[in-house]
């Protein structure tokens, strides 16, 4: 008889990996006074985006790191916006720069994640950072990608040679996590819209990764009996609840493993920044 999935529990991953992020940040200052400096940049007064920012710096500050804040008017020109990224990179004090997404359709995101210094990218978005993952080669690592990785290696003890589906081919989540599956020696599949019987292509994979935006699209019979399912989507729904891209419910009686939305990936996204934000430090200032 088929019983119900261990559920994997992100909020709790994510509080663990605060916690041993913000020891390391007291020994570095107890050792050498140093601070690690995340600096978040928000255009404009998009609503879900000044909440991500608020927690965003409120959590760099409980493991100790000095955050800042620099929220900027909507009509910033892209000239201004370059500027202030100019002064950021070529501050030594500041390890880590997000410029949060998205922005105001007068400025180029292109342009304004090139502009970032790669070494201080701690949303892995630089070119030069995907194009490192892509061969194989970390520089950072998205964020969002990174947590998914972490809570795929509570569930299973070894990745290699299992055959994980991603669907969705997105730059921020789909591409990137699918490298770090494919660097994990997993036998990888990316899916998207034009994929064919994407059903039976998610029914052969020992993991699914969900990263589509479409609420409860990854139905029970997608899943192989056992597998592990990570659910990276945030849907809001009509009633204003929180949804995957997983029907959860009855994913849950079919799964091996599998993560909540919310509590499952969402948490590890924000702690992973944090992460990056501290490699940065050390690969830049040792
Ligand atoms: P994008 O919209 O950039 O990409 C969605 C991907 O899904 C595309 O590759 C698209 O295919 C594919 N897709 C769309 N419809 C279908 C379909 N019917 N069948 C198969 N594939 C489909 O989204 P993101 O990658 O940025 O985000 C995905 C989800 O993850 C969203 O819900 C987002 O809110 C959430 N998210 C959560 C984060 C977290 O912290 N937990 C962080 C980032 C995102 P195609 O390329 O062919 O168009």
């Amino acid at each position: 008889m088929a019983g119900e999935a261990r559920i994997i529990d992100g909020k709790a991953a994510a509080a663990t990996l605060r916690a041993e992020i913000g020891r390391e940040v007291a020994a570095i200052k107890a050792a050498r006074g140093l601070v690690p400096g995340l600096h978040v940049v928000l255009v404009g007064e998009d609503p879900a985006s000044k909440v991500y920012v608020a927690s965003k710096e409120k959590l760099a500050v409980e493991v100790g790191m000095n955050s800042v804040a620099h929220r900027l008017p909507a009509e910033t020109t892209e000239a201004e916006l370059l500027a202030k990224l100019a002064e950021l990179n070529a501050d030594d004090s500041v390890d880590g720069i997000l410029v949060q997404l998205p922005l105001p359709k007068h400025i180029d995101t292109g342009r304004i994640i090139d502009a970032i210094d790669p070494a201080k990218d701690v949303d892995g978005l630089h070119p030069i950072n995907a194009g490192l993952l892509a061969g194989g080669k970390n520089g950072l690592v998205p964020c969002t990608p990174l947590g998914c990785m972490l809570l795929l290696r509570q569930a299973l003890p070894s990745l290699a040679g299992l055959d994980a589906v991603v669907i969705g081919r997105s730059e921020l989540v789909g591409r990137p996590v699918a490298q770090l599956l494919l660097q994990a020696d997993c036998t990888v599949t990316i899916a998207h819209s034009r994929t064919r019987d994407l059903a039976s292509v998610a029914r052969r994979a020992d993991i699914v990764i969900a990263a589509v935006g479409r609420p409860h699209m990854v139905k029970a019979d997608w899943i192989k009996p056992g597998a592990t399912v990570i659910d990276v989507g945030i849907n809001r729904l009509e009633d204003g609840k929180l949804a995957g891209d997983v029907d959860f419910t009855e994913a849950v009686k079919v799964a091996g493993a599998i993560t909540p939305v919310p509590g499952g990936v969402g948490p590890m996204t924000i702690a992973c920044l944090l992460k990056n934000t501290l490699t940065a430090f050390r690969a830049r200032r040792g």
